[in-house]
């Protein structure tokens, strides 16, 4: 989940001098960086926790992946040790956004991140880590690719990218004959709209299948996103795809059953926490 602040700067990342008394303020009793990351909590973490490396090593993966320049822009990340405190915290200054366990928040000097320390923390700081990641680098990423990106970068290094639970929930939509994939249609959403859990794990069929579907998608991801970083206005990225493949939605179906006949499925998804998205 990303938010995009510009006027919604709110005291949240200011510090806490201008917020209550605890426990609605932000964490901050420690101070752990791990270079891009400031990680703030009220309780120790250990400096090399091997989550916080995975996260400063994702940096360099999406570099490489997405051949991405180098950002040493600090990625502020507020830990909340408890559900309860999270919630009552967004609810108090972020009133207007639906339930969720971690988001990403961009405003005009700062990258934010809130989360909820849970079983689900490590998924919840890659995915927010990785748009903090990009909007470090990459201006006016349209929302599709946003969350499709950081839903193939949230899942450990070394799964490349296979999100179990976004392409079980594909394959029962193609089972059930309801899967009608439509890049151009979330290419329409506007930066401020609410994805869906479909459309999520649609963005990041579309991701996987570019950056492995073996159709020159790789590369066309790269020159996209390059080309984002120089102008605003760029070609829509599915109209590039239609000339480098004749029928993008088949060949993806293509790549989603042979990732499907690759995979064991059905993955087990934790419950009793509200989803992220
Ligand atoms: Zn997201």
């Amino acid at each position: 989940m990303r938010f995009v602040a510009f006027a919604l700067l709110l005291m949240a990342g200011w510090g806490c001098s201008a917020l209550p008394t605890r426990p609605l303020s932000l964490p901050g009793r420690y101070t752990l960086v791990r270079e891009p990351l400031v990680v703030y909590s009220d309780f120790p973490i250990e400096s090399h926790h091997r989550l916080l490396d995975e996260l400063v090593a994702r940096r360099s993966d999406i570099r490489r992946v997405l051949d991405l320049p180098y950002s040493d822009e600090r990625v502020h990340v507020y830990l909340f040790e408890s559900t309860d405190r999270f919630n009552r915290f967004m609810r108090l200054y972020h009133p207007q956004m639906p339930a969720r366990r971690a988001f990403f928040l961009e405003t005009e000097t700062r990258l934010l991140i809130y989360a909820q320390w849970g079983d689900r923390v490590a998924e919840d700081l890659r995915h927010e880590a990785t748009h903090a990641y990009l909007h470090a680098v990459v201006p006016n990423l349209p929302l599709w690719l946003d969350e499709g990106l950081a839903e193939y970068f949230e899942v450990p290094r070394g799964y490349g990218g296979l999100n179990r639970e976004n392409l079980e929930a594909v394959l029962a939509h193609i089972e059930r004959g309801e899967w009608n994939p439509d890049l151009r249609g979330l290419e329409q959403l506007a930066p401020t709209d609410d994805m869906t859990h479909d459309e999520y794990a649609e963005a990041w069929a579309w991701v996987h299948f570019l950056l492995h579907g073996g159709a020159g998608g790789d590369t066309l991801v790269r020159d996209y996103l390059a080309d984002l970083r120089g102008d605003a206005a760029v070609e829509p990225l599915s109209h590039r795809l239609a000339r480098i493949v004749a029928s993008p939605e088949e060949a993806l179906n293509g790549h989603l059953r042979q990732l499907a006949a690759l995979t064991t499925l059905p993955t087990t998804c934790p419950t009793g926490q509200p989803p992220r998205r």
